[in-house]
């Protein structure tokens, strides 16, 4: 059952879930970008705040309306409070010709993701699959991971980057959230219809002022979603993608290799690439040494460095597999898709390179291919 609540209940949420010890993070504009921080109030949410995002673009732009979920993929994605950038393994320390080792016990903050979208959510049921129901266990990320209280909120303003219609993961929450939130704007004002997934969810609802939503009232969600399903700026033909892996001689994947920087922007803003490398450190007498695991990219040259080299020694093997293992082979490892169409590698790609425009042009022959590859 959905109930309708205003402006007023956002800030009561949040109170809320403060008073009951939770760190409240959410969207919020910080550096001339929206992206996710903790939040004290819903007076920090981006009120009159949307994006202009295309390939290698991004400004903020004033909406001129009270709306406060009117942007689309947040700059930063939500894994880095799951898997921050930067996690200490092991601590070691000799003394006395023995060597003790310390492993520190994982943290486990009690937070609450406040306003994430519907292809963020999907790509955290992704990383579940990866740390939580594997055979290997994360134990970082099982610590932090499973109290995460979840308030999702329907995307009414796709970014011309998104395509996550295409991918079937958005742009409305249909499950893995206590709350979702959908904004309905109209020049009377702005209200928010929220619908309840789980208990926890009901009782955080049950003591703010609320009532039950009316028919008219999902109607104008349901009108919301199909405008914003309608607004998608890009699309990923599902049917073009096994097209795209089988051939590797492909002149395509020289074309973009001579755009690609290797930087590996794509991957750190990615809401689903998890790869992570170690570095070790000893203090200058060599009595102290430390482990840390860092995140890295499949764009750097180190990744795949064996005994001797690497195994990916041009940007053309290193973009192929990051781009081919996202969207195929994780079918095989993962069982989905390692994209859930947020568009952000194509907003922070700093020459605007667009996987959605690559598949494309893979997908024919080359002889019916050009640069901008969107017209296939
Ligand atoms: S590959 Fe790009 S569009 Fe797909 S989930 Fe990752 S950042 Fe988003
Ligand atoms: S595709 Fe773009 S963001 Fe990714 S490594 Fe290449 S230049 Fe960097």
């Amino acid at each position: 059952m959905a109930f309708l609540v205003g402006a007023d209940c956002l800030d009561e949420m949040i109170a809320s879930l403060r008073s009951n010890g939770r760190t409240v993070i959410g969207p919020a504009v910080r550096d001339g970008v929206i992206t996710h921080d903790q939040i004290e109030s819903a007076s920090e949410l981006p009120l009159g705040w949307t994006e202009d995002q295309d390939g290698g673009r991004y400004r903020l732009v004033p909406t001129g309306t009270d709306e406060r979920f009117a942007f689309s993929s947040p700059s930063t994605s939500w894994k880095r409070f799951l898997i921050p950038e930067r996690t200490l393994l092991l601590r070691a320390r000799r003394s006395n010709g023995t060597v003790a080792v310390v492993e520190p016990e994982p943290e486990a903050p009690s937070v609450a993701f406040f306003g994430i979208r519907s292809c963020d959510l999907v790509a955290l049921g992704i990383l579940d699959r990866v740390f939580l129901d594997s055979d290997a266990t994360d134990p970082t990320y099982a610590a932090r991971r499973p109290d995460v209280f979840i308030v999702a909120v329907g995307c009414n303003r796709p970014g011309n980057t998104c395509f996550c219609a295409s991918m079937n993961t958005g742009p409305t929450p249909t499950s893995g959230y206590d709350l979702v939130v959908r904004e309905l704007h109209s020049e009377e004002g702005t209200e928010y219809l929220v619908d309840v997934g789980s208990e926890r969810g009901a009782d955080l609802l049950a003591g703010l002022a609320s009532r039950p939503a009316h028919e008219g009232d999902l109607q104008r969600a349901d009108r919301a979603h199909e405008t914003a399903v309608a607004s998608m700026g890009r699309e990923l033909r599902q049917d073009y993608v096994p097209l795209a892996a089988l051939d590797p001689d492909h002149p395509r994947w020289d074309d973009v290799a001579e755009r690609c920087l290797a930087c590996g922007n794509c991957t750190m803003v990615c809401p689903t690439c998890f790869c992570s490398t170690t570095e070790e450190s000893t203090d200058l007498s060599g009595t102290e040494a430390e482990r840390w695991r860092v995140w890295d990219s499949c764009f750097s040259l180190d990744f795949t460095h064996l005994h001797g080299g690497s195994v990916r020694t041009s940007t053309k093997s290193r973009y192929r597999q990051w781009l081919l293992h996202k969207l195929v082979t994780w079918q095989d490892q993962f069982d989905t898709s390692g994209c859930v169409g947020c568009g952000r590698c194509i907003t922070w790609c700093p020459v605007g390179i667009d996987l959605t425009a690559e598949i494309a042009a893979l997908a024919v022959p080359a002889a019916a291919t050009d640069l901008g590859g969107r017209d296939v």
